[in-house]
């Protein structure tokens, strides 16, 4: 495969742009390669600068659920665009956006538009803290929640690839107070709770973890924290960045039956413009400035060219049976690719929750971030290489998902496990 053309923009990068890249992972370190640069994209497919094509199971991360370049979404921010760019002040867009998402979500009433997911955990703690009057938090071990100080300690996605426990630059102050639990840990989180758990603002938790891979909760989990937050006076946090409106209309809440205080959002509701948005129980929303006293603030926050994506694209989202063909496609591949693993030889364990799915080079079951750190990083970088040269655009590190989009085809997702099939094969002979 050529790669000139990015191997040469790439070297210039570097010059000016930390590692050449504005966010970690995408440098694609940790499989040896080199990031390609990006000119378009369509529907299921990637093109690269240097003009090799790639069916895209990225997906930018999470919130291309409709594919690349959907007419409707281009449609809307088109004629939006023709309108003005940003007024710093409301616009009926907002309005829409919240209303789709407080309609989908069962645990928002109330909803504040953010400019990232970083920003939606933030706020969603602050605010925690605000009205609960507590500092301390818990999070779990392989969860990722953006880069915001108090978060990175045990995190996932690029800290987890990295290999780093957190981040030079977080006072050990602003972390003291966060405690890191093991993620499907029923007994953990009981005792801790039974121990401190009037002292607990919030327990954070992505209800399918993503960023260690992807890990589904166990039977119970969810709902442990439900019951252990209530009891306690402690809010409950469905950091729903990645899964909102992507493992069911409603996001993981929905499909699981349990209900949060309050939401993260980001991804998905922006159709691939920068947004987030956390949300809630309206008694805790109302604390929000200048409702209440809790501040948070954005310059762009509630962009009208974000908004018209968000809006376009959650509207695709209500068409009956969009959800259960997208899993059902999502099924076909993770099926398929086990298949092959199988037939190879290769030991490999796959999850998957609606359209979202991971795969660990590991022949043990993966429940938590320990299970996933078994998984054997050199083989993912050998797949990884792999699927790239045969034009299969992956995330680029084992402690990531990997999501299917309306727009891949069948005949996409078969081509993909031909592929995997012929890579097993290749990596169990060398
Ligand atoms: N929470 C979760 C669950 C995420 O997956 C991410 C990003 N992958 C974030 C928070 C942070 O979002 P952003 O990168 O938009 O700041």
């Amino acid at each position: 495969m050529n790669i000139s053309n990015s191997l040469k923009l790439f070297e210039e990068t570097q010059a000016v742009i930390p590692g050449g890249v504005n966010s970690p992972v995408r440098a694609c370190k940790s499989v040896g390669c080199t990031p390609l640069f990006i000119e378009r994209a369509q529907g299921s497919r990637i093109y690269d600068m240097d003009g090799n094509e790639f069916i895209d199971y990225v997906g930018s991360w999470g919130p291309m659920i409709l594919g690349h370049r959907h007419p409707e979404v281009i449609k809307l921010v088109e004629f939006v665009l023709s309108q003005g760019t940003s007024y710093g002040a409301p616009t009926v867009l907002e309005l829409r956006l919240a209303e789709l998402i407080v309609e989908a979500v069962p645990s928002v009433e109330m909803v504040r538009m953010v400019n990232s997911g970083t920003e939606a955990t933030m706020s969603a703690i602050r605010l925690a803290r605000g009205y609960t009057g507590r500092d301390a938090i818990v999070k779990f071990d392989g969860c990722y929640h953006g880069h915001a100080d108090t978060l990175l300690v045990e995190a996932g996605s690029g800290v987890a690839t990295l290999g780093i426990p957190g981040s030079p630059g977080v006072p050990n102050a602003f972390v003291e107070k966060t405690i890191s639990l093991p993620y499907n840990d029923i007994g953990a989180v009981k005792a801790f709770m039974d121990r401190q758990g009037d002292e607990i603002a919030c327990i954070i938790v992505e209800p399918v973890a993503g960023n260690m891979g992807c890990v589904p909760p166990e039977p119970g989990f969810l709902e442990t924290l439900r019951e252990e937050t209530e009891k306690h006076g402690t809010v409950l946090i469905f950091d729903e960045v990645m899964t909102g409106f992507r493992v069911a209309h409603g996001g993981a809440q929905a499909l699981y039956g349990i209900t949060p205080d309050l939401t993260c959002l980001a991804k998905i509701i922006g159709g691939g413009l920068p947004v987030g948005a956390y949300g809630g129980r309206r008694d805790i929303m109302e604390k929000v400035a200048p409702q209440g006293p809790v501040y948070q603030a954005g310059t762009l926050s509630g962009n009208p060219l974000a908004m018209a994506a968000g809006v376009a694209t959650l509207k695709q989202l209500k068409e009956p049976g969009f959800y259960e063909k997208l899993a059902e496609k999502a099924k076909r591949l993770a099926v398929g690719l086990q298949g092959a693993a199988v037939v190879n030889g290769v030991s490999a364990t796959f999850t998957q929750v609606g359209s979202m799915m991971g795969m660990f080079f590991t022949d043990r079951p993966v429940r938590n971030f320990e299970d996933a750190k078994t998984a054997d990083l050199t083989l993912f970088s050998n797949y990884y290489r792999a699927m790239l040269e045969r034009g299969f655009y992956l995330a680029p590190s084992q402690f990531e998902s990997l999501f299917v989009s309306a727009a891949h085809t069948e005949e996409d997702i078969d081509e993909t496990v031909r592929a995997a099939a012929v890579v097993f094969e290749m990596l169990t002979k060398e």
